[in-house]
């Protein structure tokens, strides 16, 4: 079983919990469990989508991202927006601004994820040009779908792009710049990608994507300190090398509008991810070439660490990307711009390895639930009475009146 208790796109602030549930009862993975009247995170369920910091009244969840201070022990910095931070200003009618605002910031140079964007666009229309390709290929652009059909939809695992996200082949082609032009060691070159999305925070700087990347800041934390820079520019440097097709990943429809195809689905929001995927793993979807599904509302523009509404941001990158034409992008092979590791299922649901003992398992956790009163209030700080069951069958300290299995269940 893979372990994911290291990864941690989300904390909680525990003076601010106040254990209204209302985190629990959102996460698509259940995930959270109150005890003790705090919310805590089973991290190796959490998939990073963000919900649980949306919904929380009190602003006890929070996402683990970077600070600004974190540039400060690099000697050259290197600041890579994602095409979602755009969206948040008003009136934007050049990304130059945005990008001479970084610099204002500190940073030594840009590169936009957009870029990165374009190039995977190109090999995902190539590796859609084979036909031993399974369709329909499901976008891995978003670390949350792709954390959640690892988990949960293990059949639809040959279904998934293995191409890299844009995030990494922006970092890969700013981190090779940055060393010509400084002939710096790679420890003294800091690449910076700069997110809308608690799970990229924690994907980003895992496996072979840490290479290139160092550190993930937040759209959110740089917003303010941005808007005041970009307010001071005269005459912005033309930083800006990305087209309208990278720009436009920042929303939904934004990635497969750039793959040729008009036989696309394009879904968001986490309760129409689940659908899709539910359809699809029972066939009901035919045809398709391809699946773009974004687990934020709108797509990037709706991830939790930005500021602004989704819908308002969409709008503003689409009236931005007008101002640019789509770049001419040329690519070898597709296969450069794959992922050198395999996908693995993370079967965190299975309750043993022991097939078995799991059987056994799964008939107490249902005699369980029999007795209980099949509600899913949630006060007893499980989102689901079928997950208490589990956690009961699974040993963990519930305390509730039902807390002891064997009150419940005589498997005598
Ligand atoms: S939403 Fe969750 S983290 Fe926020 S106060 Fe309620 S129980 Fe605590
Ligand atoms: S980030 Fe999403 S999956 Fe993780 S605990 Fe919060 S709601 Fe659940």
């Amino acid at each position: 079983m893979n372990d994911r208790k290291d990864i941690k796109p989300v904390f909680l602030e525990a003076d601010k919990c106040n254990g209204c549930v209302s985190c629990m009862k959102r996460c698509p993975t259940e995930a959270i469990r109150v005890r003790d009247g705090k919310a805590a995170v089973m991290y190796e369920r959490c998939v990073g989508c963000g919900e649980c910091v949306n919904v929380c009244p009190t602003g006890a969840k929070r996402e683990s991202y970077d600070k600004l201070e974190s540039i400060a022990g690099y000697k050259y910095k290197v600041a890579l927006p994602s095409p979602s931070l755009y969206g948040q200003f008003n009136n934007l009618t050049d990304t130059s601004y945005v990008l001479n605002g970084l610099k204002a910031l500190g940073f030594d140079d840009v590169f936009e994820v957009a870029y990165g964007a374009e190039l995977v666009s190109a090999a995902t229309k190539k590796y859609l040009e084979n036909p031993n390709t399974v369709r329909p290929v499901i976008s891995s652009a978003c670390s949350a779908v792709t954390n959640l059909i690892l988990m949960r939809y293990e059949h639809l695992i040959p279904h998934l792009s293995p191409m890299k996200q844009p995030e990494v082949v922006a970092a890969k082609l700013a981190l090779i710049e940055a060393q010509k032009r400084t002939g710096y060691a790679r420890a003294e070159i800091g690449i910076f990608v700069i997110t809308q999305c608690a799970a990229k925070v924690s994907k980003l700087k895992r496996g072979n994507s840490a290479k290139y990347i160092d550190r993930v800041l937040s759209n959110r934390e740089l917003y303010f300190l941005l808007l005041d820079k970009m307010n001071k520019l005269e005459n912005p440097e033309p930083l800006s090398k990305a087209g309208s097709l990278g720009i436009s990943w920042g929303s939904s429809t934004g990635e497969a509008m750039g793959l040729g195809t008009e036989n696309y689905l394009s879904a968001d929001g986490i309760e129409n991810v689940i659908r899709v995927l539910n359809e699809l793993e029972h066939d009901k979807l035919t045809g398709l070439d391809f699946l773009e599904l974004y687990a934020c509302p709108s797509g990037c523009v709706g991830g939790s660490m930005n500021i602004e509404n989704p819908f308002l941001a969409r709008t503003r990158l689409r009236r931005l990307r007008k101002r640019y034409a789509p770049r001419k992008v040329e690519i070898g092979t597709a296969s450069e711009f794959m992922r050198s590791e395999a996908y693995e299922p993370l079967n965190v649901y299975r309750l043993d390895d022991d097939r078995l003992k799991a059987m056994k398992m799964t008939m107490k956790m249902k005699a369980i639930y029999e007795k209980l009163p099949q509600t899913d209030c949630g006060a007893c700080g499980a989102p689901r009475c079928m997950a208490l069951a589990e956690d009961i069958v699974k040993g963990h300290d519930v305390k509730c009146k039902y807390r002891k299995g064997e009150e419940l269940y005589d498997d005598g």
